[in-house]
C-alpha cells in the first residue's frame, strides 16, 4: 500500500498550562496507508517527539509498502516495535483502511455497535486567577469539566470553579503534581466541593504512594494516567488505584487499547478513555471504543484552533460517532 506521512502543527485555542509545563502548539504526525488515516500524538513524558515518530515510521516504511491486506494489523504491529505513538498511527490507519475496504465503521468491525457512549469531559487548563472565572463561563456548554491542578493554589482554583459552575460535574487532574501528604489533605476537601474523581495525584513511579492513598480510604476514586505507560502497568497498579486512564497513544492504538481495557476490567478497575492533544482523527478513533469505558475524556479536538479533520461530533459533552466506513474521518477542505 502507498505510504505518506507528514508532521502538522496544531495551534491551541488557549495556552495549555498543566503541571508538566505550558505550550501554545503541538506537533503531531499524520500517516496515510493506502486510503487509511492514522495519527501519532507524541507523548512528551515518554520521551517522544514528532521527529522521533517520523524517523520510526521511515524505518517501517518498506514493511508498510509491502502490505496489501489491511486486516494484517497484529502481524504488522509485531514487526513494528518502538514508539507507541508511531504504532498507534499504524494501527489507526490500518483499522481505517480495513473498514473502508469492508464498507463498515470500525466500531462495527470490533463488535461494539449500539453501546452508549459516556459524555466527555472538557479541560480547564491551569489559568491565571483573574482569568479563571471567565474561562469557566466560556465553557458553559460543557457540563463535565476536568480541572488541571498541581499548583500551590489548587483548593482556590476548585472553589472558584465550583462558584462559577455550581452544577457542573468536576473531575480534577493533578498531572503528578502532589505529594502523598498534599493528596491526603486535599482530596477530602475536594470531595466536599462535589468533585467526582482525582486523576494522577502523585508522580508516575510512586506506586507505593498510591498504595498509601488507597489504604487511607479517601472519599474519591483515584485514577492513574501518567503511571500507565504500557498495558502491563495496569496489572502493576491494580491494588494501588481505583481506575486507569487508557489512551491510544500509550497503548499503541486500538488493538493495544482493547487489551488494556480487558486487563483493567479483569483487575476490577474503572476505566477512563482519554487522549493527548489530538485532532478529530485520533479522538474519533478513540471514541470507537467509548462504549466500553466508564468515563470519556476526548476533548482534544475542542482545544485545537486548526483541526484539519472532521469526524466525531460534539454537542456540548455528548459525542456522536460518524457512521461512515472506517474511522469516518475526513480531511477538512482546504486543510
Ligand atoms: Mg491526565
Amino acid at each position: 500500500m502507498q505510504i505518506d506521512y507528514q508532521t502538522i502543527e496544531l495551534r491551541l485555542r488557549h495556552t495549555f498550562h498543566i503541571a508538566h509545563g505550558a505550550s501554545d502548539t503541538r506537533r503531531n504526525v499524520i500517516l496515510r496507508v493506502g486510503d487509511g488515516l492514522g495519527e501519532a500524538a507524541p507523548v512528551a513524558y515518554h520521551g517522544e517527539s514528532a521527529e522521533a515518530v517520523t524517523e520510526t515510521l521511515a524505518g517501517w516504511q518498506a514493511e508498510l509498502e509491502r502490505l496489501d491486506d489491511p486486516s494484517a494489523i497484529s502481524w504488522l504491529l509485531q514487526r513494528c516495535q518502538g514508539s507507541r505513538a508511531a504504532r498507534a498511527a499504524v494501527d489507526l490507519a490500518l483499522h481505517d483502511a480495513l473498514g473502508k475496504r469492508l464498507g463498515c465503521p470500525v466500531y462495527q468491525l470490533l463488535g461494539l455497535s449500539k453501546l452508549p457512549l459516556p459524555q466527555t469531559s472538557f479541560t480547564i487548563a491551569i489559568t491565571a486567577p483573574d482569568e479563571l472565572a471567565a474561562r469557566v463561563r466560556e465553557a458553559a456548554a460543557y457540563p463535565i469539566l476536568k480541572v488541571k491542578l498541581g499548583t500551590d493554589r489548587d483548593l482556590d482554583i476548585v472553589r472558584t470553579i465550583r462558584e462559577v459552575a455550581p452544577h457542573a460535574t468536576l473531575r480534577v487532574d493533578a498531572n503528578a503534581g502532589w505529594s502523598v501528604q498534599q493528596a491526603l489533605r486535599l482530596i477530602p476537601q475536594f470531595a466536599e466541593l462535589g468533585v467526582e474523581l482525582i486523576e494522577q495525584p502523585l508522580p508516575a513511579d510512586d506506586f507505593d504512594g498510591f498504595r498509601v492513598l488507597k489504604r487511607a480510604r479517601l472519599p474519591l476514586p483515584i485514577i492513574a494516567d501518567e503511571s500507565v505507560k504500557a498495558p502491563a502497568d495496569v496489572v502493576r497498579l491494580a491494588d494501588a488505584v481505583d481506575g486507569v486512564n487508557i489512551k491510544l497513544m500509550k497503548t499503541g492504538g486500538i488493538q493495544g487499547a482493547l487489551a488494556a481495557i480487558q486487563t483493567a476490567r479483569s483487575c476490577d478497575l474503572k476505566i477512563m478513555l482519554g487522549c493527548m492533544v489530538e485532532t478529530s482523527l485520533g479522538a474519533t478513533a478513540a471514541a470507537q471504543l467509548g462504549g466500553l469505558v466508564d468515563w470519556l475524556d476526548l476533548d482534544g479536538p475542542l482545544l485545537i484552533a486548526n483541526d484539519p479533520f472532521t469526524g466525531l461530533r460534539f454537542d456540548g459533552t455528548r459525542i456522536t460517532l460518524p457512521d461512515a466506513p472506517g474511522l469516518g474521518v475526513t480531511p477538512r477542505t482546504g486543510a
